[in-house]
């Protein structure tokens, strides 16, 4: 594949702790169960947002607040896998395929190796191709503390 027809996409989100000790926390399409969990109109899983604004920048396809905006009722607690692989298939759709995605994740709690290959795996099948998922501590800076922020980075290229 020649390298002009590669291109790359940069994502980033962030979500706050939520008051609602009833409020699931999902990271990456899996359920932290007993965690507290980040407020947001979906399911607030900033890995899958984090991924979906890579693929829809690297394709100049918009970000993911024009696709699927937090303004939209129906999409009130959605399943943020959902909107990724609806965002992975339009870019296939528009001649595209994508390589990976590497995700950082910035927060001190849950630990996130036990559940990292479940995470990778959920994201890999929306994308239709590997996932990575790393995590980094917040090292005592507040501000970072108050939520959980994720990076992504995809490859993509035209079919
Ligand atoms: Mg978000």
């Amino acid at each position: 594949m020649a390298v002009d027809r590669l291109r790359i996409g940069q994502g980033f989100d962030v979500h706050p702790w939520s008051d609602d000790p009833q409020r699931p926390l999902m990271l990456g399409g899996v359920c932290f169960e007993g965690h507290r969990g980040l407020a947001g109109h979906s399911d607030a899983d900033v890995i899958a947002h984090a991924c979906t604004d890579a693929l829809l920048g690297a394709a100049g396809m918009g970000d993911i607040g024009t696709l699927f905006p937090d303004t939209d009722p129906a999409l009130a607690g959605a399943d943020s896998i959902d909107l990724l692989r609806k965002a992975a298939d339009q870019l296939e759709a528009a001649g595209w395929k994508v390589f990976n995605v590497d995700c950082t994740v910035v927060l001190d709690t849950p630990k996130l190796a036990p559940r990292r290959h479940d995470m990778e795996l959920r994201l890999s099948d929306a994308t239709g191709a590997p996932v990575t998922v790393k995590g980094k501590r917040t090292e005592g800076i507040e501000a970072m503390a108050a939520g959980v922020c994720c990076y992504a980075s995809a490859l993509i290229g035209a079919r």
